[in-house]
């Protein structure tokens, strides 16, 4: 329908990053011509007409953007850490912040075998273990990790943990903190050469809003 689209399409996923990405987007003078949030469509025109915006499921924006079906996009660092493709990572947007952790059944004793552990992040948890020298096996899921240890899927998983209500919610704890995440700007290689003119300025503008952010101002 809009294959010949020559301006910047940017790949965005719904729930905390479109919530507080689109303010800093507001910024630079792009807005979507419709509710994001409301509309069922995929692709969005924007007040700028050499930007649009996709919608996608979190897990998918680098792959969008890898293949260049995407221009630039903004992904969880949980999302980039699991993901193997090629793209450049071009700003820590200080937004949708977490922290990537192991959690248990609270107050469980954790058996001395090989540790199985419940995860839609395979390689994360992978390299953490093996990091601590510690071989396990992974159980990959795709949700809801919080139910595996309760049914005895798995002694441990690795999940994204905010407030902890979720983990609490569901009489587990968390452990460790395996890293801090937050969600970056990120770029095709080839567009970021190609299409450098039109990115420049919008870089300069979240750059700015992102710096003015953690400034309060
Ligand atoms: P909480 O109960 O506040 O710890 O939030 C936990 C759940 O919210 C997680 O299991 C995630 O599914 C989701 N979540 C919270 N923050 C983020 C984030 N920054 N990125 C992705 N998912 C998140």
């Amino acid at each position: 329908m809009m294959s010949n689209f020559d301006g910047l399409t940017i790949a965005l996923s719904k729930g905390r990053i479109l919530d507080e990405t689109l303010p800093l987007f507001d910024r630079a003078g792009i807005r979507p011509l419709e509710d994001m949030n409301k509309s069922r469509k995929l692709i969005f025109q924007t007040s700028s007409p050499a930007v649009r915006f996709l919608l996608l499921r979190a897990s998918d924006v680098p792959t969008y953007v890898a293949h260049g079906a995407a221009d630039v996009g903004i992904s969880g660092k949980d999302v980039l850490m699991e993901y193997d493709g090629d793209v450049y990572e071009l700003l820590d947007l200080n937004i949708a912040k977490c922290r990537l952790m192991t959690a248990g059944v609270k107050g469980a004793v954790l058996p001395k075998r090989r540790l199985r552990i419940a995860t839609k992040y395979a390689k994360v948890a992978k390299d953490y273990f093996a990091s601590r020298g510690e071989q396990v096996d992974i159980i990959k899921l795709y949700g809801s990790m919080e139910l595996a240890p309760l049914v005895g899927l798995g002694d441990l998983i690795v999940d994204v943990v905010d407030t902890g209500n979720t983990l609490r919610a569901n009489g587990l704890e968390p452990l460790e903190e395996i890293c801090q995440v937050s969600s970056r700007l990120i770029a095709n290689p080839v567009s970021h050469k190609r299409k450098l003119a039109q990115l420049e300025p919008i870089l300069e503008i979240l750059h700015d809003a992102v710096k003015k952010q953690h400034l309060g101002l």
